[in-house]
């Protein structure tokens, strides 16, 4: 990055550095020191900016009032203030990081949302002011749970107030929640089924999810082509439904379950990564077993490989390969 001022020991060195590269003089503060510049005119709140995150800074968030003034030499040789003066606010240190979730380890990652059971208003949950211009927002991610808080101090904010955010791990009311909402742990338990081939196909999803609660039956889905929107549609929308009803106001449903629930669904998306990465493995030994000329070998490998064959659909290494060692078994047979 190019570097918005040079820091000179006295207003008298900064004139002569200034007669050179045709930039102005400043001197530049905060409450605690102050240093004398070139700069040019529109670089000066860069580098006051600059000047203030280079400074060592408590922990958290901390807004510097950072002030400039131009400078120059009358013929006495006495320092006077120029014409060009103003303050920057430059917010220093760091906020919190979110707990790291499926979601990502950015604030970013996470999806935001402001459901009714977080309180406030009804028609701004989460919302609160807490007196003069200072306002919290509480929000939960939709897809892991957890909470963030920040705290925006507004106009009246006090002097170095910086805004702040905090976050907190899910909990059940919060779980109980994004289980059912889009793109959460359902989608991406369902995302998982869809791609799964093979073998797979004839799983109940209902299986996994361990509740017989929540029964879809096995039958109503054993034809269903997972390619087809609708029919995961219909899915979708039968577990969702019967989460939320669980989550919501079933009675008959203790709360146990739905925590059972989401941990199978945890589990059974690790279970799909874990065989997807075995499949990869089994695909490799073959793949030395054929080019080695051990065809039993290597036929014992891909079926393995096969059998635990998921999401392999988009990727033309593993398909050119089974392709080739299908081709080759065949050939051995005759
Ligand atoms: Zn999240």
């Amino acid at each position: 990055m190019e570097k918005y001022y040079t820091e000179y020991s006295s207003v008298l060195d900064a004139l002569g550095a200034a007669a050179q590269d045709g930039r102005r003089v400043y001197r530049i503060w905060d409450d605690g020191c102050s240093i004398t510049i070139t700069a040019d005119e529109t670089e000066i709140r860069e580098a006051c900016q600059e000047w203030c995150e280079g400074g060592t800074w408590p922990d958290g968030p901390v807004v510097i009032d950072v002030r400039y003034q131009s400078m120059y030499l009358d013929h006495d040789g006495e320092e006077c203030e120029g014409d060009d003066a103003g303050s920057v606010d430059v917010e220093v240190g760091e906020n919190d990081a979110p707990p790291e979730t499926a979601c990502g380890t950015e604030d970013d990652d996470h999806d935001w949302q402001s459901p009714g059971f977080l309180g406030g208003c009804s028609e701004n949950p989460g919302v609160w002011s807490n007196g003069g211009t200072t306002m919290t927002f509480e929000t939960v991610c939709a897809a892991c749970g957890i909470y963030r808080t920040e705290i925006a101090y507004g106009s009246q904010r006090n002097p170095g107030q910086a805004d702040t955010v905090t976050y907190e791990d899910a909990d059940e009311r919060s779980r109980r929640w994004a289980v059912t909402q889009d793109g959460g742990l359902v989608d991406a338990a369902i995302a998982a089924y869809e791609s799964a081939s093979g073998e797979w196909e004839g799983l109940n999803w209902t299986q996994w999810i361990g509740d017989p609660d929540a029964q879809i039956s096995a039958e109503s889905y054993a034809d269903t082509d997972w390619t087809d929107t609708d029919a995961v549609a219909d899915v979708r929308a039968d577990v969702r439904r019967k989460l939320a009803a669980i989550a919501t106001e079933d009675e008959d449903v203790n709360d146990d379950d739905l925590g059972d629930i989401v941990t199978a669904i945890r589990e059974y998306v690790e279970q799909v990564a874990a065989d997807a990465e075995e499949a990869e493995r089994e695909a490799a030994e073959a793949y030395d077993h054929l080019r080695a000329g051990r065809y039993a070998k290597a036929l014992e490998c891909a079926e393995r490989a096969s059998s635990l064959e998921h999401e392999y659909g988009d990727d033309p290494t593993w398909g050119r390969f089974l392709a080739a060692v299908e081709a080759v078994v065949e050939f051995i047979a005759e």
